[in-house]
Parts: structure tokens; sequence; C-alpha cells
């Protein structure tokens, strides 16, 4: 049905556009504003202590994707080497299936998100570049232990009560 009014719609357009122009935001402004993301998140990036690895391949065998590439030799006392461990980010999924796999707490889940790449082949992570550092920060997924060391997730909802309170 056609309004009796001309201009009536445009005037109720205007005014919801005017009420959203003087409300809080309710989004941030990323990447200059960042909220604490969730403790237990499943960042892009593993992680691989090399002294705790025993070179099982349990976290290969579980990987659905089959984005991990092992390979060892037999050292001494019959134990493996690592010789060769990778990861193919492009076809990792990030399920963390491999850190719950890993008997002996040698892989982890990154806590960082941003570790786009232009090139494919950058995303093929090999025994160094998988090397845990201090400048790699761990996520606390599966890491009970680590999780409590995080800072606690902030959510937009939590910013807005505080900024009332
Ligand atoms: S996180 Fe999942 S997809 Fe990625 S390497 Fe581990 S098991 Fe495979
Ligand atoms: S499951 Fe753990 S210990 Fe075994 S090869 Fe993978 S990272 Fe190493």
């Amino acid at each position: 049905m056609q309004s009796r009014f001309f201009g009536l719609g445009i005037a109720k357009g205007m005014a919801l556009t005017l009420k959203h122009l003087f409300r809080r935001p309710i989004t941030t402004q990323y990447p200059e504003e960042r909220l604490s993301t969730s403790r237990r998140i499943r960042g892009n990036e593993l992680i691989w202590n090399q002294v705790k690895c025993t070179g099982c391949a349990t976290c290969a065998k579980s990987c659905p994707q089959g984005a991990i590439e092992i390979v060892t030799l037999r050292g001494e006392e019959n134990k493996y080497i690592v010789e060769k461990f990778g990861v193919d980010s492009g076809y990792c999924i990030f399920c963390g299936l491999c850190v719950e796999a890993c008997p002996y707490d040698a892989l982890y889940l990154s806590y960082d998100y941003e570790l786009a790449r232009y090139r494919r082949r950058e995303l093929v992570k090999d025994k160094e570049a998988l090397l845990a550092s201090p400048s790699k920060r761990v996520s606390g997924y599966y890491q009970p232990e680590i999780e409590q060391t995080l800072p606690r997730q902030t959510l937009l909802l939590d910013r807005e009560k505080e900024e009332r309170e």
C-alpha cells in the first residue's frame, strides 16, 4: 500500500540513520583496537617443542588433513631422532587433534591469529620454523596450566558494562 504522505519513507529512513549515528558503537576498530581472544584460541600456527618430542609420530597419524610430515631415524638405544618435522598450514584446519594426541606435550597451538601469508609456499613450516621460542605465544588449548597464565578474554558486552559502572 502506498503512503499517503509524500516523503514519509525518506523521513523514517533518516530518523533511523540518525538513531544509529549517535548510538554507542558495538564494534571495535580492528586492527587499531583489539580485544583479548579466548585463552583456548586455536590460533593459526603450531608450536613444537623439540626437546620433549620423541618422534613417535602420533600427531601425524591423528591429523585428519595429513598436514604433518615427520621423518625419523633410529638412534642410540632404539630412540628416534627427528630428522624432519613439518606442517603445511595451508592444509591445517587448526582442529587441535594433534595437540590432544601428543603423549609428550610437545605440540601446542599458537595464541596468534594474524599469520596469513601472501605466498602458498610460506605456509609450509619446517622444523626450525615450528620451534618454540619466547616470541611465540602458546594457546591454553588443551594446556590448562598455560591457560591460567593468559589474560582473560575481553568481550564487547563486558566493556559496555564496565563503561556504564
Ligand atoms: S591442528 Fe588438526 S589439521 Fe592441523 S596439523 Fe593438527 S591435527 Fe592436523
Ligand atoms: S606426537 Fe608429540 S612426541 Fe610424538 S612426534 Fe608428534 S610432537 Fe613429537
